[in-house]
């Protein structure tokens, strides 16, 4: 193949150029009537015909025929247009360096110099954003006074890199991505006239990775057609183009699907030997399961192969797929995963890895903690499915000389794995209580003098029930209700009672909830809520288990906290490693202010009524979920 298919299928009449329509038919008015513009500035991604059209635009004005909405293509000016040879019309490279230099010696030197052969001069400069200021200068200045027979014409992917005083004089055109079906057609054309046998699955695989451009397209055609001697198979298109093919990312979803995460990481561990580019791989996969997401939301549609961009049966693959994975929800929530996976994977030491994080989080949603992957646990203990604990390695130590009954029985137990199983943690507790106890713990009982949330087990109840907690507060008082909006629950490991997370960004609210007769009413509530008084805390974004961020450290900014004596002192520190008690020095920023409340009272309300209540249906609790995990 002597000449590229590329330049050998280059448009060369307007409407040749696919899938522009509405620019090539406002040049060919405007070429017709005379009224063409000094300047144009024709934006798009790449290989989207931007340059293809200047040259024809060129033709327009500068063949025999000319002014004529249908250049001939074949007079001897057309010729030397197409091949890059016309006195006249000026290509430049902005990305290159010769080309800056060109720029500013044609601009400034030549452009007042009337046509060798037309009546018009015309400047084609690609890659525009490029050029330098001293450059973009001289240009304005031509753009303000353009000689009556200089046309520009300006070629750029990126036009927020183009100064806004250049756009303004230019008539804007913007070259729009091909869908994978333009593309598709035109690839099939030219294995008809070149005659190469093509499977329709390496054209679909060419166009799905062209990314709706033409020129890359026709190149990867190039490239499978001579590897195959003329045939364009799936395989060598795969091989070639370093590919995940569609089979292989029905596979790798249906895995997560499943949460099957043993299954997905042996799949990496065989897509890493195939040296397949991992960052690409993602990008494909997400690719994949927004189809299988449009799919699950629009599945009735009878438009969805358009709306996707393929065909009949892939649609009905992509349908199938989005059952597998039962509510767009999770599908959304694992699009934001792979999105944040890309980020990452531009600065990822070790792609693989984040790779099999990424993948985990998907697949288990409890080792996930944003609002998107609680929501997905929700929907599963909704339906009922009892989604397997994550094996987080993490412990909390639970100690607090506040509380002489509990170090009593943390010497005997002192670290309490997070993943003690339901029972265990359900006879310990008081807070929630099994089926079978419905005995409720009374005041006056031993538990009065323990005003502590801090069974180390109940940090999901005391989250559901903090949630429960703003319902109330949300009935009575809507200012507070906002207030706590954001708002986490998590046991202070050193008072035993409510540490309350806001956001980062909420000192405002923090402030407002310090004050007296709002933290009045939230101790009010939280005795109604948790069954007891206990001591509330509030803290500027998460607390840290790893950070050994100390809270007392900033409690001097306490307000309603008169009551040091629970606070841990340097040498009355254990080393623990989890819990928030810890270095004082780690410099944490948090702000911490104490409520006591010495009062107490009995418990009203078990973790399954709460749950009953809000499902509307019993339900035991499964499985523990911790506030903070390491992955
Ligand atoms: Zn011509």
């Amino acid at each position: 193949m002597a000449l590229s298919l590329y330049r050998k299928y280059r448009p060369q009449t307007f409407d040749d150029v696919v899938g522009q329509e509405h620019i090539e038919q406002t040049l060919k008015n405007a070429v017709v009537t005379k009224s063409v513009s000094s300047a144009y500035l024709f934006c798009g991604p790449r290989g989207t015909g931007k340059t293809t059209t200047a040259r024809i635009l060129a033709k327009a004005l500068l063949c025999e025929q000319a002014p004529t909405d249908n250049p001939d293509g074949t007079c001897s000016r057309c010729v030397e247009i197409s091949e890059g040879v016309h006195p006249d019309v000026y290509e430049l490279d902005a990305a290159s360096r010769t080309g800056v230099e060109n720029v500013r010696e044609e601009i400034i030197g030549r452009v007042q110099f009337a046509p060798t052969r037309g009546t018009f001069k015309i400047y084609i400069i690609d890659e525009v954003h490029m050029l330098s200021t001293a450059a973009f200068n001289a240009l304005l200045k031509t753009l303000e006074e353009p000689p009556s027979h200089v046309v520009f014409v300006l070629c750029t992917t990126d036009p927020h890199k183009v100064p806004p005083t250049i756009i303004s004089r230019c008539q804007r055109f913007d070259f729009h991505r091909l869908s994978e079906k333009q593309i598709i057609q035109r690839l099939q054309e030219i294995c008809d006239i070149e005659g190469f046998t093509a499977e329709s699955a390496a054209l679909d695989l060419i166009a799905q990775r062209s990314q709706g451009g033409m020129r890359d397209a026709i190149n990867s055609l190039e490239q499978v057609a001579v590897f195959g001697g003329g045939k364009v198979s799936f395989a060598a298109a795969e091989n070639m183009l370093g590919e995940v093919g569609d089979n292989q990312l029905f596979a790798i979803a249906a895995l997560m699907a499943d949460r099957d995460i043993v299954g997905c990481f042996e799949w990496l561990a065989t897509f890493s030997q195939s040296g397949t580019d991992i960052a690409q791989f993602v990008r494909d996969l997400t690719i994949h399961i927004r189809n299988i997401y449009v799919a699950s939301m629009v599945e009735k549609s009878t438009a969805l192969p358009e709306i996707l961009d393929t065909d009949t049966d892939k649609v009905e693959l992509y349908c199938d797929q989005a059952r597998e994975f039962g509510s767009p929800d999770r599908l959304a929530h694992i699009l934001l995963v792979l999105g944040d996976l890309t980020t990452e994977l531009r600065s990822a030491a070790n792609a693989r890895l984040s790779m099999e994080i990424a993948l985990t989080r998907i697949a288990r949603p409890q080792s996930d903690l944003t609002l998107e992957a609680l929501a997905v646990r929700l929907e599963a203990l909704e339906q009922g499915i009892i989604v397997p604990p994550v094996a987080l390695q993490q412990s909390v130590q639970q100690q607090s000389p506040k509380n002489p009954e509990y170090s009593t029985a943390s010497i005997e137990e002192p670290r309490v794995s997070v993943e003690a199983s339901a029972s265990s943690r359900m006879t310990t507790s008081e807070v929630a209580q099994t089926k079978d106890d419905v005995m409720p713990t009374t005041a006056g009982s031993a538990s009065n003098k323990d005003n502590t949330a801090s069974d180390p087990e109940n940090a999901a109840n005391v989250q559901q029930l903090w949630v429960r907690l703003e319902r109330e507060v949300k009935a009575r008082r809507r200012v507070i209700a906002t207030l706590l909006g954001g708002s986490r629950a998590h046991i202070n490991t050193v008072t035993g009672g409510l540490l309350i997370e806001l956001p980062t960004s909420a000192g405002f609210a923090k402030t407002s909830l310090e004050r007296l007769e709002n933290q009045e009413f939230l101790r009010e509530m939280v005795k109604q809520v948790f069954g007891k008084p206990l001591s509330l805390s509030f803290i500027l974004g998460p607390p840290s288990l790893t950070s050994n961020t100390r809270l007392e450290a900033v409690s001097q900014n306490t307000t309603g906290n008169t009551d040091n004596s629970g606070i841990l002192t340097d040498d009355e520190s254990s080393s623990d490693d989890c819990g928030y008690g810890g270095d004082v020095s780690s410099g944490s920023n948090a702000e911490v202010f104490q409520i006591e409340d010495e009062e107490s009272g009995g418990i009203e309300t078990s973790i399954e009524d709460i749950l009953a209540n809000s499902f509307g249906a019993a339900i035991t609790i499964e499985e523990y979920q911790p506030p903070r995990n390491t992955l």
